[in-house]
């Protein structure tokens, strides 16, 4: 056929199988093979749609110091590390679930459901060690969950953005790879205003509306009692969970309002199914710790009780445990008043802080819930650990409901401990009222509420606190509930360890803390160097001056033990007492992600080796300030000022730069600035002796996770001493003077690479 035949009209299959190409290459990302940034948007859109009864979590994942990988190992490698990443990641997330795509370069976001951030966490740590040969990969992660389903991948986007925020929230932070968005933190002020503006007129509109969530028997299946959670029903926003407005309005002191208003619908819930001639049937309620430093609690609910004439049997209180920890007797005072006006209280979120024990000694409750998300950790500590509360639970006669469960393996696992209640998405979600009423309805589904859940008269309960203190809970019973804690009383330069759990033995014998033997006063800060003692001496300080109890945390090593171990170390302040005062400390071995970043920081020292070799000098430009700024190395090695203003007039200032290299200088420098990707050229450069070299310049923008370039990496290359240009740069200062005078002055991508 020669070239002046008309072509043949394509086949049907040819157009076909052609137009299937076009849709994958719109569709899917070419290296990877994973959706690309549109598709995700799109296809997180579909299963929101199809499944508007679950909730979801968008996570973006990014890989830390990509961008060595590239440097250190080449293109070629990043780029198989990304397929090799995608290719794992896939396995683990894989549809329907989850969606899972490629943003752009190493940044992969994903869509999951709820409540598993910390499984997908281990998950994608899983990965990129199975990854990590002779560097170690560590992701960022950020999460954000999917709240705005109105606007389609409009909505989507808004909420990857956010995830972004969280991610970015955790970069460079080698002990911490994940963050979830939330609203406090990032303090997004704006949307707290939109959330705010609308809210009076949203509780007398009844905007606001109360889900009911049953509590089951394990054994039975039956339901046995139910919780009250608040959802508001936004005209405009749909359906909004109180995760998102909860924390809102507990800063702004809403909470009042609009809790009030959640016990007394309850009340009239109650009322209602009672009139319509039901067995009456008890809820719990939550109460904010906000309610109780700014709200009579007691009053109000007597009043409600009142009002609604029921029985205090049937309205449930759910404190939960963190609100133990602001002011404890404003919170003791108010419990004991509940107490006495026969209320049930409920201890939500058991387990969740590191005030448990503190808690425990000074309060009595009728019924524990422990939160399962607060357990996934590892299984063999989270079966210690519930091991432990219930069996100190039963001891007590205290009843436990297991909280968040979701799954057969955890009905079998609490069972198996003796475990008897649960609420939890694996019996049932949350509901409205009207599906609620169905299911009590339904004949078989709820248990003989007077056979329900097994109380035990308060006179029964032993009094935590006393228990404590006549040292009736052994330190055996306490084993692991806390993990590695221990008491300490500080005497003013010695840390002497006082009692710790079977756990903190555990750790520290094993790794040799207890090296003076048994029965020795053992002083934590003996054995550490000058740096390490005065950084755990400053968290003491810190510890007690911390306003709210919130303690405080350092790192510390034991340069003595050999190899050296890394330590956290948890601290919080209990009392003063005469000889001394007393900490309380929870102990962790971070040694490995210590090492983790001590062989980073060995990676970067060889890099900056390799570029020593190479005669190579690198500086950081930034592309907004215009400033360049010297690497370390750089400045010690060529007697560098750390930064140099207003590149790239700032360098010829110096007289840095010779006349006939100036207009190739600013040209590299004009076309990053003008958003070119990377730049390069030769340039005569005179050193600070006088004497002349050719050096080549190299400049590369460097996109964040936005694949906004807000810095770009200079590099200055020595190429040769001689006096004279030799051929081979004669060569290319010919070729990059021509292309910048063909670029022209204005449009300048003048020496692209
Ligand atoms: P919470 O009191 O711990 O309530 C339990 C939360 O766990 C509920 O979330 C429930 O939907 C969720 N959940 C239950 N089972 C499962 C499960 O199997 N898996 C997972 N992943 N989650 C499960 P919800 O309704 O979104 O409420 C969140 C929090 O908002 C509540 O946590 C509570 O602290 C607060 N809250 C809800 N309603 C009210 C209220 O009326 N007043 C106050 N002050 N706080 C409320
Ligand atoms: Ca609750
Ligand atoms: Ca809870």
């Amino acid at each position: 056929m020669d070239r002046f035949t008309p072509a043949a009209p394509p086949r049907e299959e040819e157009v076909s199988r052609l137009r299937e190409e076009l849709r994958l290459s719109r569709e899917y990302d070419a290296l990877t093979g994973l959706y690309n940034k549109n598709t995700f948007f799109e296809q997180a859109v579909r299963l929101l749609e199809d499944r508007p009864e679950e909730s979801f979590d968008i996570a973006c994942v990014d890989v830390e110091r990509f961008k060595l990988v590239n440097d250190l190992y080449g293109i070629e490698a990043g780029d198989r590390l990304l397929q090799g990443i995608a290719r794992r990641l896939k396995e683990v997330f894989s549809p329907p679930e989850c969606i899972l795509a490629r943003m752009f370069n190493d940044l992969f976001a994903l869509l999951l459901p709820q409540g598993k951030r910390e499984e997908a966490e281990q998950a994608i740590l899983r990965v990129f060690q199975a990854l990590s040969h002779e560097m170690v990969l560590t992701p960022a992660i950020g999460f954000c969950p999917v709240l705005d389903r109105a606007h389609g991948a409009q909505g989507v986007s808004a909420m990857y953005d956010r995830a972004i925020l969280a991610l970015k929230s955790v970069k460079g932070n080698y002990l911490k790879h994940a963050a979830a968005y939330d609203v406090s933190q990032f303090s997004l002020l704006l949307e707290e205003q939109e959330l705010l503006n609308g809210v009076s007129s949203a509780l007398e509109n009844r905007e606001f509306e109360i889900y009911m969530q049953p509590k089951c028997n394990m054994r039975t299946g039956k339901v046995i009692g139910a919780e009250v959670l608040v959802r508001w029903r936004h005209p405009e926003k749909g359906l909004i969970p109180p995760n998102v407005f909860i924390p809102v309005f507990e800063r702004n002191g809403f909470i009042k309002r609009l809790d009030v208003y959640v016990w007394e619908e309850a009340a009239r819930w109650l009322r209602r199914w009672i009139d319509a001639g039901h067995h009456p049937f008890p809820v719990s309620v939550n109460i904010s710790r906000i309610d109780i430093f700014g709200l009579d609690v007691c009053g109000i609910l007597d009043g409600i009780l009142e009002k609604y004439g029921l029985d205090v049997k049937l309205l449930e209180l759910e404190i939960t445990e963190s609100a133990y920890v602001n002011q404890p007797e404003v919170v003791i005072h108010t419990l004991e008043r509940l107490t006495a006006h026969r209320f049930t209280l409920l201890m939500d979120d058991f387990g969740s802080g590191y005030s448990s024990l503190n808690m425990l000694s000074s309060i009595n409750v009728d019924i524990l819930k422990i939160d399962m998300q607060f357990l996934v950790r590892s299984d063999q500590k989270s079966k210690n650990i519930l091991e432990s509360i219930l069996r100190m639970s039963k001891w007590l006669d205290l009843p436990v409901i297991a909280e968040g469960v979701e799954a057969q393996w955890q009905v079998d696992f609490l069972t198996g401990l003796g475990c008897i209640y649960a609420q939890g998405f694996y019996y049932y979600r949350p509901m409205p009222l009207a599906d609620f009423e169905a299911l009590l309805l339904d004949d078989g589904r709820v248990d003989d509420l007077d056979n329900g859940m097994q109380r035990v008269s308060r006179e029964m309960l032993l009094d935590f606190h006393e228990l404590f203190h006549r040292d009736v809970m052994s330190d055996r019973l306490l084993e692991n509930v806390l993990g590695a804690i221990a008491l300490f009383r500080f005497d003013g330069s010695r840390l002497l360890l006082f009692k710790g759990t079977e756990e903190y033995y555990r750790l520290t014998d094993r790794l040799g803390l207890l090296s003076g033997g048994q029965g020795v006063e053992q002083d934590l800060l003996a054995p550490l160097r000058e740096e390490d003692r005065a950084r755990l001496l400053e968290a003491l300080r810190r510890a007690k001056a911390a306003p709210d109890e919130s303690g405080a945390e350092v790192s510390f090593c034991r340069r003595d033990l050999s190899p050296a171990r890394w330590f956290h170390i948890r601290l919080f302040h209990l009392a003063d007492r005469p000889d001394g005062e007393i900490f309380y400390g929870a102990l962790s071995d971070v040694t490995e992600q210590m090492d983790n970043l001590e062989r980073l920081r060995v990676r970067e020292n060889q890099f900056y080796l390799a570029m020593e070799a190479t005669n190579i000098v690198l500086f950081e430009l930034d592309l907004k300030t215009r400033e360049a700024r010297y690497s370390e190395y750089a400045q010690r090695a060529f007697n560098l000022e750390a930064a140099v203003a207003n590149a790239p007039e700032g360098f010829i200032e110096q007289g840095t730069v010779c006349e006939e290299s100036q207009a190739d200088f600013r040209a590299i420098y004009d076309a990053v600035y003008g958003g070119a990707e990377r730049a390069s050229c030769i340039i005569h450069a005179k050193l600070g002796d006088g004497s002349l070299v050719w050096n080549r310049i190299t400049l590369a923008a460097v996109r964040d996770g936005q694949g906004e370039a807000a810095s770009a990496v200079g590099m200055v290359e020595t190429v040769s001493r001689a006096p004279e240009a030799t051929p081979e740069i004669r060569l290319e200062l010919k070729n990059q003077r021509a292309q910048i005078v063909r670029a022209g002055p204005q449009d300048s991508p003048a020496v692209l690479v």
